[in-house]
């Protein structure tokens, strides 16, 4: 393999065994159908192909990292609709991410134009205390009805779009412990977030109170901080590193633990890969591999241990959106299908292209606002065609992201996590 390399200093360096990674494509071009960037442009360089060309190219020394290449490496949405489609078994996810991390230590990373985002992804989402100051003037606008009052400043206009209505501050406060109802079955902790924890604060409570309902003993540590996986997303693979190790060691506090789980697909998908990102540190890599084995997506760990029974029936037509890193990062499809049909009394009905990303991607909507909203049209479409009136999904960004398409597209259509869709159907 070596001697294929080109002689030139290479922008990035791969070692041989991830270049193989990258000959595992043999441009085939069944991916290219799949990917929400090619169906918008067109443009082979917006494909998986096309991407993985680039990275190809890179690694041998064969371009150099200009504003073109940048540019279409940049507009991928990390979605992995590749993943699933691909018959040679690329790991487009994993080789994006390592070409991201080495191009933003030269500089080069998808933030390079954009500094008060990328001092907003680094410094302020994966900190809650931050976020909720952030916050506070929308808080404020929500609570007297004057968020257009925010349309004109820079990144809250975003926000002002992407937040539902902001859960009261006192949600953030979650009891260490949630004790099981009826019969013991497992103690889990639960994962409470970053994001999650200001915006879908309500949603961990629910989770919590669903799965003690079905019998598992939830474990909450107070101290807990984001895993890394908005920071990793985009490059910033050492700052998500100093995340993720911070929470594997609190966790480990609290053990001895069945199952740690968590409600945000994004974040359950970069966790299950902790052992992977830790291998070659002999400080933590054993803490990690174990941590990342008991990661549960609330969905994966519910249909495996059964709903509580019996449930209150609930009404309406309701659809559900695959969040991208559960149906292509964790393969977690039918799960919660089977947890959402077994509400009595609701209609269910499949969503045209439900695996078909919103458009959220991480911070993508932050940094390519144009591609995300038009990929998040093409979501928006699929739903008003189902003519359901509750939507249901299993991942914060996609919560936002499709909050802000519901308000854009000015549909009568409610938006609830699989969390808070259960909880509503526990008798009280
Ligand atoms: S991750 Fe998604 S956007 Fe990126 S190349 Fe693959 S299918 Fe396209
Ligand atoms: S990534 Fe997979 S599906 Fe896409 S062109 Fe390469 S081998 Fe074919």
């Amino acid at each position: 393999m070596a001697e294929t390399r080109n002689k030139l200093r290479p922008a990035i360096s791969l070692d041989d065994e991830t270049f193989e990674l990258l000959m595992d494509c043999v441009h085939c071009g069944f991916c290219l159908p799949t990917c929400p960037t090619f169906a918008l442009t067109g443009d082979e360089t917006d494909s998986p192909r096309g991407r993985l060309y680039y990275m190809r190219l890179l690694a041998e020394g064969r371009i150099d990292p200009n504003e073109s290449v940048l540019t279409h490496l940049d507009r991928c949405l990390e979605c992995r609709a590749c993943e699933t489609a691909c018959p040679s078994g690329v790991r487009y996810g994993f080789l994006s991410e390592l070409v991201r991390a080495q191009l933003v230590k030269q500089g080069k990373g998808p933030t390079r134009h954009f500094k008060l985002q990328e001092f907003l992804i680094r410094h302020i989402l994966p900190y809650p205390d931050r976020l909720e100051l952030l916050f506070l003037p929308l808080r404020i606008a929500q609570a007297f009805k004057a968020t257009e009052l925010l349309n004109n400043v820079p990144v809250l206009s975003r926000a002002v779009n992407m937040v539902p209505p902001l859960p009261s501050r006192r949600w953030r406060k979650l009891p260490q412990t949630f004790t099981v109802k009826n019969e013991r079955k497992m103690r889990v902790g639960l994962i409470t977030g970053c994001i999650n924890s200001v915006v879908l604060s309500r949603t961990n409570w629910a989770a919590a109170e669903v799965l003690a309902a079905a019998g598992c003993e939830v474990v909450v540590p107070p101290e807990q901080g984001c895993c890394g996986s908005v920071l990793a997303h985009i490059g910033y693979l050492e700052d998500a590193k100093k995340l993720a190790r911070q929470l594997i060691l609190t966790f480990a506090r609290y053990e001895p633990l069945d199952a740690i789980v968590v409600t945000a697909a994004g974040c359950g998908s970069f966790m299950k890969d902790y052992g992977h990102l830790f291998a070659n540190d002999p400080h933590i890599a054993d803490l990690a591999e174990k941590f990342a084995a008991k990661v549960k997506d609330f969905c994966e760990l519910l249909d495996e241990i059964g709903l509580p029974t019996p449930l209150k029936p609930l009404s309406g037509r309701v659809t559900y959106h695959d969040p991208c890193h559960l149906a292509h990062g964790q393969n977690i499809r039918e799960q919660p299908r089977r947890l959402i049909q077994q509400v009595p009394g609701i209609e269910f009905v499949e969503l045209p292209e439900a695996d078909w990303c919103c458009g959220g991607g991480g911070a993508y909507s932050l940094l390519q606002p144009e591609m995300s909203d038009a990929v998040l049209d093409r979501k928006m479409a699929n739903i008003k065609a189902t003519k359901a009136n509750i939507v249901v999904t299993a991942n914060i960004v996609c919560m936002m992201q499709l909050w802000y398409g519901i308000r854009r597209h000015r549909l009568d259509i409610k938006l609830m996590h699989i969390a808070d869709f259960l909880r509503a159907a526990l008798p009280e």
